[in-house]
């Protein structure tokens, strides 16, 4: 086993090497992920076709900006895979806030996630509401964003104004047939691009194929 960092972790299993998170809740799967134990110390296997940000780091990721103790404003969460990975890094003195406007999907995020998990505060609302949450909680360190809406640039855009502190983290995953089913992705992504670089900073813009087609995540740090 490799120590990447104090996030994930790298481990040999079937003869490849294997992204991983150190589980929070031992004993506990939430997607029929394989855990491995190593020194008693139990893990569970990352799945990068199932989790976009699982699928960037395996694409190159080069700042891990969610650390031990990070606080997390998390939209879309849909029932909890990537969120549960984001829940074992940041630990139980960190906090996910994780936003999700169907309730059926919500539903089983509570009863998959939440319910294992105390670091994660579900909050049941649409996302093109953020001031509909204010009074939850403060700024944060990182904002996440994955709710393949075609305006979900913008809608992204208003929770980092509202939510994330400055000099704070971004990530944007972008599922370019969402926003145009006719548009070349490239042109579709570079667009949604642009409309950061207002009020931030873009660091990578990751292409995530072979784990998921036609979508792009961009890590960028808010200005101000
Ligand atoms: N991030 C998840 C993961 O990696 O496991 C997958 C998210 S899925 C692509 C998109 C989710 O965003 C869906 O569950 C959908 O219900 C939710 N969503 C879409 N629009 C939303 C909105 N306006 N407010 C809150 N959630 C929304």
């Amino acid at each position: 086993m490799e120590k990447d960092n104090q996030a994930f972790f790298w481990i040999k299993s079937e003869g490849e090497k294997k992204l991983a998170t150190e589980n929070m809740i031992p004993g506990n799967r939430v997607y029929k992920e394989k855990l491995i134990t190593i020194k008693g110390t139990e893990y569970r296997l990352w799945d990068p076709f199932r989790s976009k940000l699982a699928a960037a780091i395996m694409n190159g990721l080069e700042t891990f900006p969610i650390k031990n103790k990070s606080s997390v404003l998390y939209l879309g969460t849909s029932s909890g895979t990537t969120v549960s990975h984001i829940s074992d890094i940041v630990g139980p003195s960190g906090i996910i806030f994780g936003v999700e406007h169907t309730s059926r999907v919500a539903r089983e995020f509570l009863d998959r996630v939440v319910a294992y998990r105390k670091n994660i505060i579900p909050i049941l609302q649409d996302a093109r509401r953020p001031r509909e949450y204010v009074g939850a909680f403060g700024k944060v360190d990182v904002v996440y964003a994955d709710i393949a809406q075609p305006d979900q640039t913008k809608i992204a855009i208003e929770n980092c104004k509202a939510y994330l502190k400055k000099n704070g983290h971004f990530f944007l995953t972008i599922k370019a047939k969402s926003i145009d089913s006719v548009k070349s992705s490239g042109k579709i992504i570079e667009g949604e691009v642009d409309k950061l670089r207002d009020s931030f900073e873009v660091l990578q813009n990751i292409d995530l194929r072979p784990y998921d087609k036609e979508h792009a995540m961009i890590l960028s740090i808010a200005q101000n």
